[in-house]
Parts: C-alpha cells; structure tokens; sequence
C-alpha cells in the first residue's frame, strides 16, 4: 500500500514537471489535479472570496450600483463574457454587473466602459483602471512550495512585467507588482486547485501596501 502511495507520488510529480513545461492552456488540461478543479471552485464559490466589478466602474460601490441602470449593455459587448449580472440573490445589487475571475478574467478592451450609458463605467486609461490588486498565497502556489514549475499567471498577463514577474532568486515563483489592475486572468488560468491567486482591493493588498 505504502509502495502504492509512493508511486502515485511519483507519477504526479512527473505529471506536475511534464505539465509546467506545456503551454498553460494544455497543461490546465493535463494536470493531474485539472479534475478536481471544479470541484474545489465550487467549494470556493461556497466560502465566498470577492468578485469584482467591471474596468472603469466607480469606486465607490454604493455609487456604482446608483448609477448602473441595469441595462447589461456591457455584458453584451464584453468579447469573452466575464461580465455577469447579479439576480435576486444580490439584493439591492440585482442587475449590476460583476466579473468572477474564478470563470474568467477580463482581457482589459475597454468595450463595456465605452458603451455604458451612465457614467457607472467610466472610460479609464489603461495604466488607471483599478479593479483590485492580485495576491499570491505562497503557502499554496505550486514553485513557493517547490511542487512544479508552471508560471501560467506570469504567460497570461496582458500587462507584463509592470504587473506580474519571477521572484529574483527563483526564477519560477511569480510575485505581483505595483503596476497589476486586478483584471483577474491569472485567477483564470491558476491551475491549483485551492485557487491560491485572487483579486483583493487595492488597499487590502500587501503590494500596496509595501511595494514589491
Ligand atoms: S474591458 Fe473588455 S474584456 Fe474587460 S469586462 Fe470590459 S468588455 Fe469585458
Ligand atoms: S497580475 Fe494578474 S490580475 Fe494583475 S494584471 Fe496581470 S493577469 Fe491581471
């Protein structure tokens, strides 16, 4: 039994090896822990970490859901639908839009602040847009705790290296840099389970509070 447990250790490590030397898309698929993924997003859908509003939208959330008309314009335009609508369960945030970075992130285009007819969404340059801060759990992302290589939050971001980067001394462990806008395509892309990557607010988070 324990040769058993052993050799399955083995094959996942080799799995885990072969899989981080993959494009990030194939290796969601071939990790052997891809299966259990769902699974473990839905527990995390269950003890609820923050979703996120749309790029350009008001800071100040109670303003936000005043403006927002409800109309779900940006929802129509968003090209890879990470705009989703809150229902009843939202109470008084019913119709607003939200983004879940666990389903998908936002690839930053700018459709949904250029159509919203209200100013809920206003138009923000790029390098302004502040839809949070990422945050890595280094107890729980695969090269911190030295189980793959991976580095799919790194190869997705659209901003580069003013967001996103390698620790100095290790060149596959990923650390978030002041310049990250919170978009939530590594969130997307994580393929540990646990979901150690998460958009938190800008002022909650470590980087901005001690800049990386
Ligand atoms: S910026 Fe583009 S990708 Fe991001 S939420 Fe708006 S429409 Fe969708
Ligand atoms: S580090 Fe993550 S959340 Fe930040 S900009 Fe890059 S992909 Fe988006």
């Amino acid at each position: 039994m324990q040769r058993r447990s052993a050799l399955q250790r083995l094959i996942r490590g080799a799995a885990l090896l072969a899989a981080a030397s993959l494009p990030y898309g194939v290796a969601r698929l071939l990790a052997p822990e891809a299966r259990a993924q769902n699974h473990n997003r839905e527990h995390n859908r269950e003890h609820k970490r923050n979703h996120i509003r749309p790029p350009g939208a008001l800071k100040d959330d109670a303003a936000f859901v005043a403006a927002c008309i409800g109309c779900g314009l940006c929802g129509e335009v968003c090209p890879p639908r990470c705009i989703r609508f809150h229902d009843r369960d939202g109470g008084g945030k019913v119709n607003t839009p939200f983004i879940n970075p666990e389903d998908k992130g936002c690839t930053l285009c700018n459709k949904c602040m250029a159509v919203c007819p209200t100013e809920a969404l206003i138009e923000t340059p790029l390098d302004e847009i502040d839809m949070g801060i990422a945050q890595i759990d280094r107890a729980a992302c695969y090269p911190w705790v030295d189980r793959g290589i991976c580095g799919a939050c790194v190869s997705v971001c659209p901003l580069g290296e003013r967001a996103i980067g390698f620790e100095m001394w290790n060149q596959y462990r990923p650390i978030i840099k002041d310049g990250c806008v919170g978009c939530g395509l590594c969130v997307e892309v994580c393929p540990e389970p646990s979901l150690p990557i998460w958009i938190v607010d800008r002022a909650e988070g470590t980087v901005a509070r001690h800049t990386v």
